[in-house]
């Protein structure tokens, strides 16, 4: 029987699309993917719903699909309903949501198949005949005999290498055996025992795991080096011991590779690593080891949020507060968010570690939905460092740095210390000016100033990318007297080595790490001892565990003050203290040096007095006040065209559509230009909805989005609603 397959088909249409099915007596249910034609393209789709042809319907214009490419859904019922949710959440396209749910190859069509490989296996000693055996073959038995579930092929090459042509003889001769297996990430051989926790580390431990068979939120708040990580260890090995599998979120900088060896040098199971650094092969096997419930431990960043789980036991996102769980492009996201549902829907635990909580995690411990667990002491006894601030109005500051800091790093670099510097801006100097005639070098596409970048010789607009040759003479007025001014980390870096020439100076920021595995060679080089003194910008300030490290300079912390973005202080805050928590991690003791213009500001009172939560706690009232997220919602619909008054024209246009029905709960603001006007050649405007009501901002947009969509600018114009915006920008 034909029936009619409603299906969810990647464009930008808010929209299901029907076909017909095939002939065939196939079982057609949600969930599979299916190749259909989609104008002149051949698109892949996914079926969302199947139905009866009901007699009166014409289905003479329906077109039946090409291929079902499926056997079995490639998303399973908990997913699915997930992936429904989103697009109904975010207000996004549903074809569109679960593109961003399957890995590439997936979403193009490729078999859902696991890739093997071979696995061998010493033979019941019963069966062993009496043959001699050469040397190689001899190491690969004892090697076998020590691992009596069996070792790849891989393993075998490389603990003994090359050795295909023995072990055939050895299974010929009748001692060894063959079977295939899908291809897994290898645990380590050498596993580390388990230390003891502290007693909160326990607490938390044993709280989660006496409600592991209900939905309950946990805020792990625990000072940097508390040994969250570990108390996330110890859950897992539970978890594990009663099969259940962990999905474990990490932010998406550079991060993985130290957190992921932390996991593999204690647990000895499968462990997925899915992040930005893996292939499309990579991806689609993990996604599917995963999915076959043959992965035990899965750990990425943001979109690995929609992997699926067979026997989902517990979900952990570590360093909740972080913005790169928010996607900021297409649909847009935050993996937060979509993993406390999906926890709800599977009804297992979830924990939000962070030492420096989101105001949003700290108001719903407040409203009593989240369950505080504490960590207030270092792990193993290491001390906080003093943190003091400097004032670097004055005209000793040179070249981003002041004396008072100077001396100091001398001081520490003479004690053979390592010192870490942050400044929140690469290249060498954020302005390029003219004596002459006040020229400033700015960018074409943007309401920007171009960074210089000595290093390659430019002129770089980090918001757009444009590059330009870096000019030698004034384009105006051909003077040759143009002077850079402000630090980036180039700037710094370079002044640093020419102060302290026998010390090796590191820098790390996005212009030094973009090869594969550059970031991983540095940090590793970071870690051999000796004094060192490294320049970077937040990249360094993410959870890096530097013993030597005693001193911890914050270059330009007034950028956070003034920003017109209303979480900027938050994060000033949480930057603040992450990177204090990057100094003494070891046994040493040390110290943090905060350079600011506004040494008197109240803001560095509250947080170098108080502390993060005694600051959060201020900023959290500000925001219940202004009825701001968390004590309100926010959703901004953006737009942007090449046309200066096209942009603002749509939103004109939408504000028209909304005030056809009155909505009292949801206060619209705008349209107005975005404060960054214009961008990669577009001029951007935004309108404003605010609500103390989540439910009336969704009702309205659904009330209305149709009618948007119609519009003939929604075609002409660039335009995206943005749910719980992480910025007004
Ligand atoms: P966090 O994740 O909170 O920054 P970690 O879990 O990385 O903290 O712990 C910081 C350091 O303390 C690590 O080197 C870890 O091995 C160690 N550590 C953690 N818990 C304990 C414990 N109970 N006993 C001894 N050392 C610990
Ligand atoms: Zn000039
Ligand atoms: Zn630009």
């Amino acid at each position: 029987m034909i029936k009619i397959l409603h299906i969810a088909i990647p464009c930008p249409l808010r929209q299901r699309f029907d076909y017909l099915s095939t002939e065939d007596n196939q079982d057609w249910t949600p969930g599979l993917r299916v190749k259909v034609p989609f104008g002149s393209r051949q698109l892949i789709g996914i079926v969302l719903q199947v139905s009866e042809i009901e007699a009166d319907r014409d289905i003479s214009k329906l077109k039946p699909i090409l291929e079902k490419i499926d056997s079995t859904p490639i998303l399973n019922d908990e997913l699915f309903n997930l992936i429904n949710w989103v697009s109904f959440y975010y207000h996004h396209p549903i074809g569109d949501c679960f593109q961003a749910a399957l890995p590439k190859k997936l979403r193009h069509g490729e078999t859902a198949e696991l890739k093997t490989e071979t696995f061998w296996y010493e033979k019941q000693p019963s069966e062993l005949t009496e043959v001699t055996l050469g040397k190689k073959q001899d190491k690969i038995l004892t090697f076998l005999k020590q691992h009596q579930t069996g070792l790849s092929q891989r393993q075998i090459k490389q603990q003994l290498g090359e050795c295909k042509s023995s072990l055939l003889s050895l299974e010929t001769k009748g001692i060894i055996r063959s079977s295939t297996r899908p291809k897994l990430a290898l645990p380590l051989v050498e596993i580390e025992p388990a230390c003891d926790l502290n007693e909160e580390q326990q607490i938390a431990v044993d709280t989660v795991w006496q409600k592991r068979q209900e939905f309950t939120p946990y805020l792990l708040q625990g000072i940097t080096g508390s040994g969250k990580t570990e108390v996330y260890i110890q859950l897992s090995e539970q978890m594990l011991a009663e099969g259940k599998q962990v999905l474990i979120l990490i932010p998406e900088i550079g991060l993985t590779s130290q957190f992921v060896q932390r996991f593999k040098q204690r647990l000895a199971v499968n462990i997925v690593v899915l992040n930005s650094s893996i292939s499309d092969g990579e991806r689609k096997q993990g996604w599917l080891l995963a999915q076959a419930g043959l992965a035990d431990i899965v750990i990425g960043t943001r979109s690995a949020v929609f992997t699926p789980l067979t026997s989902a036991g517990l979900i952990i996102l570590d360093e909740e507060h972080d913005s790169s769980y928010k996607q900021q492009d297409g649909l847009r996201y935050h993996a937060r968010n979509v993993a406390l549902v999906r926890a709800k829907k599977l009804a297992i635990p979830i924990i939000l570690g962070s030492a420096t909580p989101s105001l949003e995690s700290l108001y719903h411990v407040r409203q009593k939905r989240y369950q505080l667990l504490s960590l207030t002491k270092r792990a193993g006894g290491a001390k906080l460092p003093k943190v003091r601030v400097i004032d670097s109005s004055g005209s000793d500051t040179q070249n981003g740095i002041s004396q008072k800091l100077l001396q100091t790093i001398k001081k520490h670099i003479e004690n053979d210390n390592q010192v870490i510097l942050f400044i929140n801006r690469r290249g060498f100097a954020p302005v390029l000016m003219c004596h002459e005639c006040n020229w400033q070098a700015a960018c074409t596409g943007c309401d920007a100033r171009m960074v210089v970048h000595y290093h390659r010789n430019i002129l770089f607009c980090h918001h757009c990318g444009l590059i330009q040759r870096l000019p030698e003479k004034c384009p105006t007025c051909q003077s040759g007297d143009l002077k850079n001014y402000g630090a980036g980390t180039e700037k710094v870096e370079h002044s640093l080595q020419r102060l302290f020439p026998k010390t090796p100076v590191l820098r790390i920021d996005r212009d030094t790490t973009q090869r594969v595995n550059a970031f991983t060679d540095l940090i590793s080089d970071i870690k051999q001892g000796g004094a060192k003194i490294l320049v970077g910008t937040q990249m360094l300030a993410k959870g890096h565990d530097f013993h030597d490290v005693t001193l911890v300079g914050v270059l330009d912390a007034d950028q956070g003050l003034y920003s017109a973005d209303f979480r900027a202080t938050e994060s000033l805050a949480q930057l603040i203290t992450q990177v204090t928590g990057r100094a003494g991690r070891g046994e040493k003791e040390g110290e943090v040096l905060i350079q600011t213009e506004q040494p008197q500001h109240e803001f560095w009172k509250n947080l170098i007095k108080q502390g993060y939560q005694y600051t959060a706690d201020d900023l959290l009232q500000q925001r219940i006040e202004m009825a701001m997220p968390p004590a309100g919602s926010l959703c901004v619909i953006r737009a942007e065209e090449k046309d200066q008054t096209l942009a603002m024209q749509f939103l004109t246009e939408v504000l028209t559509i909304f005030n056809q029905t009155i909505q009292q709960d949801v206060i619209i603001m705008g349209p107005v230009p975005a404060i960054m006007e214009k961008k990669a050649g577009r001029y951007r405007a935004q309108l404003l909805l605010s609500t103390q009501h989540r439910r009336c901002l969704h009702q309205l947009l659904d009330q209305h989005i149709q009618s948007i969509s119609a519009l003939k600018l929604a075609r002409k114009v660039r335009w995206s609603i943005d749910i719980d915006p992480v910025d007004l920008l």
